[in-house]
Formats: C-alpha cells, structure tokens, sequence
C-alpha cells in the first residue's frame, strides 16, 4: 500500500491546517487497497455482501418468447391480412405457462396462451383476452385489427439478459434485486469479499457510559452509539472497545488491541488543535498518521492514516469528539473509505438541487453540510429548510432532519428561494 507521505509529496498545494473536502477524500482513496479475502456463499446470505467476481449470463433470461398477457397467440400478418375491420382466427388449442410449446397454428388459426407461456412456433403476437369475443362456443375468436399491432404482447428470448451478458460486475454490493437476478440465472453461489472488521472507541475523561452516575461537568458518550449504526448499516464486523480513558497506558493498550484485530479503527476526541490528551501522541507513535484541520463544517479536525503493531496494520480514523462532526465526518470520508477497503465500488450518492426556504449565511473557502428537513411547499414543489440549532455538538439536529443541505467549497451566502444541493440521509447508511 501506497505510504501518506508519498500520496502526500505529489500534490501541489497540500495545506493540512486547511485541507479541502475533495483533497482530504482524494488522498484517503489513494492510500486504501481493498482487503484479499474471498468466501463463497449461497445467494440468500450474499445480500448486502461485495461481490468478488463478475457475472456473466449462462443462459438466455427469458429462455423462450413467450406472452406477457392471457390471451390468445396467432402470426402478426394476420392482422394486415385481414379484408375486413375484424380478425377471425379458428382456436386450436392452450399453452400453460411451463409448458414446451407444441402447437403450430396456421395464419388462420390462434392459440389460448397464458401469461409466461411459450409462444407457439410462427406466432409473434397476443391479443389480451378482454379484447377478444369469442364465437361458435369457443371454436373462433373475433376480435378488432386496430386493438394490437404486431408483435404486441410477446417477451423475447433473452430480452431481460442475453447469454454471454455481463449480468453483476465485481464490486457491486448485492442489493435485493441482485439476488433475484442470480437466481434467474439459475445461479446459487458467489464469490464475495470477506466481511471487513472495524474496532472502534471513545476517548475523553468527561464521557461516561450508559448505568453510570453523570458527574458534575461529564456528559454520556452517545458517538460509539451513531458509530455502531453507522458500521451496522455497512454490514462490517464490530468491536466495540467502549470509553478508553485518558491515561497514555491505557490509550495505547487500546489501540494496540484495536490495530492487532481490525481491519480499521475508528476514534472519537481528542483530535483538535492544543488538546491536551494523549490521543494524537499515541496515534503518531503507532503509525504512518497525519492530523488535519479540513476545511469544513462541522467537523475540522481528523486524524488519518495507518498504525501498526505485532506486525498487524490497521486504517486509523481519528474523528473529532463532536457529536455531529462525528456522523458528517463518518458519511463524508470514512464511509468511502470503509467501501474501497472492502472492495466495493460504489457510485457517489446524488447531490438534489432543490429550492431553500430561507437564507443561509455561509463562507467560501470550506465545506458546510448543514442539516435540512426536505419537505414539499404549498406550492407542490420541493424545498429545504434547515433544522433548528445547527451547532456541532446538537445530535438532535441529525436526527430532526432527513438530508444535508451541502454548500460547496466556493459557495457563499444563500438568499431564500435559491437552489441549493441536498444529499438525502436515505440511501446514505
Ligand atoms: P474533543 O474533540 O475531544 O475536544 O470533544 C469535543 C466535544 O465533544 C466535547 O464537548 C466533548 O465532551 C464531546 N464529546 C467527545 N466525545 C464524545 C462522546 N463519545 N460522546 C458525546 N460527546 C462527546
Ligand atoms: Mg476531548
């Protein structure tokens, strides 16, 4: 793996006390390598799970032409053929769906066909049933040329997926749909990548846990709380270490543990600028670990890089003690950074550009993500106001709101009725 130094030497105007949110997140994705692992899996347990291989189709989806609809099957060229405004056409028979498809109908001739059933051999249309009047007890069908042109009604072999088809490439994280497509391939194992295991505490003398008495000037650590859901959501193995105190034994005994069973560790506290703990000491004692004030809000200060220990290495995210710039910090840099180690490619999430409900004073020269209830106006359209307190230590802000409202590195003031971008906590994690 590439070392932070040598990632670092290429770039032109690297600043780490003002470190922009693209250049923070280009040098994260240069320094992280996707772990080796592979496992194979039934499809059932590979849900959410990063496939290792790419999929080509074995077979052509659907295997046969066959009807989208009940009704009856005949050759399109009757329909051109006809003298009169009506089509009549002599019923020879029924295919069911899972049937092989026996019947040859002449032009002159139909077949009932049921939803998914084969076509008969020269037929390239259906009518829908409901269209149709049937006479002479069933014997004939009538129905009106104008109601289906052909080619109407019939699914193609291998319209869905053809064989030979990339069909899911490696790197995809198997979505629900995934699983389906697989089995219509009649596939029933995967190869993915093994699951990524990410260790992760709190650091702070003020910070007690939930069951302990809250003293005078402590607070409750909530950030292992929103980390592990976050990490849940990303399906990766937790260890959660709990509150690690500000003593240096302890603090490097944890991220000794931490490095030695982890792929990754995550770090709340203790990151910002004249702390007085022993969080950073340790952190650059272990490893290969830079600390950068990121010019954005909320969420400044972060320790990255790699530590080690016993010969084991481990990513390092320090993330600031804030309860807020804890989430922002996590989506915005160690989400990605979590997919890429575990060999995930993943598209980057939709920025929505949609109407604010008021002004927002804002700077250029950092990133804000800013928390905003998306909701639509009076008038139908869709518009963002933001939650009340955005301070960054107000978690009720992130959980009052549904999206960001992401005002850009060069963006400054917002007037009311300007459009501004919303990244949706909907699909982020
Ligand atoms: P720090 O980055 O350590 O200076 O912490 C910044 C602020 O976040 C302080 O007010 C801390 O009390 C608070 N804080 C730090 N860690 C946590 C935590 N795990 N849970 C809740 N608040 C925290
Ligand atoms: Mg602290």
């Amino acid at each position: 793996m590439p070392t932070l130094q040598s990632v670092i030497s290429c770039l032109s105007d690297y600043d780490p006390a003002a470190l922009p949110v693209d250049q923070a997140n280009r040098i994260i994705g240069e320094v992280v390598e996707p772990v080796r692992g592979v496992e194979q899996l039934p499809i059932r347990s590979a849900l959410d799970r990063v496939l290792a291989e790419d999929i080509v189709s074995p077979i052509d989806v659907p295997a046969h032409d066959n009807s989208a609809m009940d009704g009856y099957a005949f050759q399109g060229a009757a329909l051109a053929a006809a003298q009169t405004a009506t089509v009549e056409l002599e019923v020879i028979g029924s295919a069911f769906a899972g049937g092989a498809g026996a019947l040859a109908p002449t032009a002159a001739q139909a077949v009932r066909i049921m939803t998914g059933a084969v076509m008969p051999a020269g037929c390239d249309t259906v009518v829908p049933q409901e269209f149709v009047e049937g006479v002479d007890d069933g014997a004939r069908i009538r129905f009106a040329a104008d109601c289906v042109r052909t080619g109407d009604n019939r699914r193609l072999r291998g319209e869905d997926l053809a064989r030979g088809q990339a069909a899911l490439q490696a790197g995809r994280i198997l979505q629900p749909a995934d699983l389906g497509l697989l089995a219509s391939l009649g596939v029933a194992e995967v190869r993915v990548r093994r699951r990524l295991r990410v260790a992760f505490f709190s650091t702070g003398d003020e910070l007690r846990s939930i069951g302990e008495p809250l003293d005078p000037g402590c607070v409750y650590d909530s950030n292992r709380y929103t980390l592990h859901g976050m990490l849940r959501r990303m399906n990766v193995d937790l260890l959660d270490m709990g509150v690690v105190r500000d003593d240096p034994d302890a603090l490097e005994a944890a991220f000794r543990t931490a490095c030695e069973t982890a792929d990754a560790v995550i770090t709340s506290g203790g990151v910002s600028v004249g702390e007085a703990d022993y969080t950073k000491q340790i952190m650059a004692r272990l490893g290969d670990v830079t600390f950068w004030k990121i010019a954005m809000r909320p969420g400044r200060p972060m320790a990255f890089g790699r530590i080690n220990s016993n010969g084991r290495d481990a990513l390092l995210f320090g993330l600031p003690g804030n309860p807020v710039a804890v989430m922002v910090t996590f989506y915005h840099f160690v989400r990605a950074a979590l997919q890429r180690l575990m060999g995930a490619s993943v598209p980057p999430l939709p920025l929505l550009r949609v109407r604010s409900a008021q002004a927002i004073r804002k700077k250029p020269g950092r990133t804000e993500y800013q928390r905003g209830i998306l909701a639509r106006a009076g008038d139908g359209q869709w518009e963002v106001r933001i939650t009340g307190q955005q301070g960054s230590g107000v978690l009720r802000s992130m959980s009052e709101a549904n999206c960001f409202i992401v005002l850009g590195h060069e963006q400054d003031s917002v007037k009311a009725g300007d459009a501004v971008e919303v990244m949706l906590f909907d699909g982020l994690v």
